[in-house]
């Protein structure tokens, strides 16, 4: 009997206030296990965002756009609801420290038992980007100083027009 193979989707999701090469790192090692990986950020965050939402995806877009098979968007309301709605899945998630794990782990279990049908893959961060988080990001450029390091060359160039300053 032919079987139709069903395209395996994954949702990134996250502030990205703004996106750093920790996520783009995480992102481009998701877009080799997943035939789509979309990255989708989120709108109603309870953190406090220092960017506009439409400001990050375009950030993301432009960072991203050789990665092959991904995808960027918005959402609002529970991710889970939003991967239902895109047929994905799973979910990603990346873990730079013990820090970060308690918090996924409640998040995705709290995920699981909404949604049993979509599990989470968590990423461990290269050691390189371990410590960079988009908080970080924005207080070295609120200084002048060089994040090329740490982010794309679009947010690089952004954030020196806007000099924004805030943290996560
Ligand atoms: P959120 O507000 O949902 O935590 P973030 O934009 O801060 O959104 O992060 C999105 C995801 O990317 C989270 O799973 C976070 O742990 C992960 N992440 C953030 N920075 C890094 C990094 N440097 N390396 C790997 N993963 C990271």
């Amino acid at each position: 009997m032919d079987t139709i193979k069903e395209e395996k989707i994954a949702i990134y999701p996250g502030s990205f206030d703004p996106v750093t090469k920790g996520h783009i790192d995480i992102l481009e090692r998701a877009s080799k296990m997943f035939d789509k990986v979309i990255i989708a950020v989120l709108k109603n965050n309870n953190k406090k965002s220092l960017i506009p939402v439409e400001d990050r995806v375009n950030l993301i877009k432009e960072a991203i756009k050789e990665i092959k098979n991904t995808e960027v968007d918005s959402f609002d309301g529970l991710t889970v609801e939003y991967a239902r709605k895109k047929g994905a899945k799973f979910l990603i998630r990346g873990l730079r420290a013990v820090s970060d794990f308690e918090y996924e782990m409640q998040l995705s279990q709290a995920n699981m038992s909404i949604a049993p049908d979509i599990g989470t893959v968590f990423l461990i961060t290269k050691p390189k980007y371990n410590f960079i988080s988009s908080g970080i990001v924005k207080e070295v450029a609120s200084y002048g100083e060089d994040i090329s390091k740490f982010a794309p060359n679009c947010v690089v160039e952004y954030l020196k027009r806007n000099n924004k300053k805030g943290t996560t």
